[in-house]
């Protein structure tokens, strides 16, 4: 199951759109017209993600699809290319609303008949998360849970460089934080961090603690005890690269207790 409900990303950007659906339906009765939708509108105009992105092409799209009072199978299919493109449920709810003034109030309903089954199966959880995923060039990853038991809320991994320095994208929900920890090291080591996205805390041990930012960069000694993770009311994300050290290792202590995290 993939969280990343935003597949435009820098790492996988689609460099062609293949599309055969002109030649599967046309391509003898009218095999022109079926390269021109293949090869042209899809293979040239919705492929130049450099000049515009998949997922303002769909919004586009969409938006000329129902303004024109087209509600029938290629809505149903460029709705499910814009969620593929990463439009949130949220988003079409706006992008729909919106196009309802303008281009008709039935055509809205009918459009908005078929986006409720498009993203029906999306919780409000993942349309939060989608709308972050969409704040941050990194990915937000998968479901950290092989540190689960060391964090309070739920958090997300993303691995971004495993050679020369390890980082990994750490994405937290609203409230999630780490446990208190020391990264050990005789020499060297320690852990450095680089806020991406959202708002987020970090607190070394007897020392209030400092808001982040994106942009915000956290030089973590080694041997020191800390945490790290969200704002109560934002989602966050750090880049977390762990330096070179002599005889490294991570030591995971006690949760940061709700009457603490609830003083910030
Ligand atoms: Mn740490």
């Amino acid at each position: 199951m993939s969280y990343s409900q935003n597949p435009v990303r820098l790492t996988d950007r689609p460099s062609e759109i293949k599309q055969t659906a002109g030649r599967d339906a046309l391509g003898s009765f009218a095999p022109k017209f079926a390269e021109l939708n293949d090869d042209v509108l899809f293979g040239q105009v919705w492929s130049r993600t450099d000049k515009l992105s998949l997922r303002d092409r769909s919004i586009v799209t969409v938006t000329a699809l129902v303004s024109s009072g087209i509600i029938d199978s290629s809505l149903t299919y460029h709705l499910k290319e814009a969620r593929k493109n990463g439009v949130t449920r949220t988003e079409i709810a706006e992008i729909l609303t919106q196009i309802a003034f303008y281009a008709g109030w039935p055509k809205a309903w009918g459009a908005f008949r078929q986006a409720t089954e498009v993203w029906k199966d999306v919780t409000d959880a993942d349309d939060a998360r989608a709308a972050f995923g969409q704040e941050m060039i990194f990915p937000i990853g998968d479901p950290n849970d092989a540190y689960a038991k060391y964090f309070t809320g739920q958090s997300y991994l993303a691995p971004v460089s495993s050679e020369q320095i390890n980082i990994a994208n750490v994405t937290f929900e609203p409230g999630c934080r780490n446990n208190w920890h020391i990264h050990h090291a005789d020499k060297g080591g320690g852990q450095l961090l680089v806020c991406v996205a959202g708002r987020g805390w970090y607190q070394e041990w007897g020392k209030p603690a400092r808001e982040l930012h994106p942009g915000d960069v956290v030089n973590i000694p080694a041997n020191v005890k800390h945490w790290h993770g969200a704002a109560k009311d934002s989602w966050f994300a750090h880049l977390a690269m762990s330096p070179d050290g002599e005889n490294t290792s991570n030591e995971w202590l006690e949760p940061v207790t709700d009457e603490e995290y609830g003083r910030l």
